[in-house]
C-alpha cells in the first residue's frame, strides 16, 4: 500500500485554517505578493483569523497567500521561507512531547 506524503497544501479557507490548527502539526508559510516568505509556527499568534480573513477570503488573495508545510525545511525548499522572528519555527524536526508550556 503506498501512502501519499503531503509536504504542503494551500490554506484557501478560515475552515482549513481552523482544521490545521486543531491538528496542532507543520507550519503555516505567509507568502507575500513581494515574494517574501514567512514560515510561522502552526498556532502562532502572528498568523491571526482576522489578518486571514482579510488577506485571503475578502481579497481573493491579492495581499499574500497563506500555505501549510509538514517541516521548515519543506517551507524553505518550495517557497523560499525564511524563519519568523517572533514565533521562532524549529529548524530541527523535534518531537513536541520535549515542549510544554
Ligand atoms: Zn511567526
Amino acid at each position: 500500500m503506498v501512502i501519499d506524503v503531503v509536504e504542503t497544501e494551500q490554506i484557501a479557507s478560515l475552515d482549513v485554517l481552523r482544521r490545521i490548527r486543531l491538528a496542532d502539526d507543520g507550519y503555516i508559510v505567509n507568502a507575500e505578493p513581494t515574494g517574501k516568505a514567512l514560515v510561522h509556527r502552526v498556532n502562532a499568534k502572528c498568523i491571526s483569523p482576522d489578518r486571514f480573513n482579510s488577506n485571503v477570503v475578502l481579497k481573493g488573495g491579492k495581499q499574500g497567500a497563506y500555505y501549510w508545510t509538514d517541516t521548515v525545511s519543506t517551507a524553505f525548499r518550495l517557497y523560499g521561507a525564511t524563519r519568523c522572528r517572533v514565533c521562532k519555527p524549529e529548524v530541527q524536526v523535534v518531537h513536541p512531547s520535549g515542549f510544554e508550556g
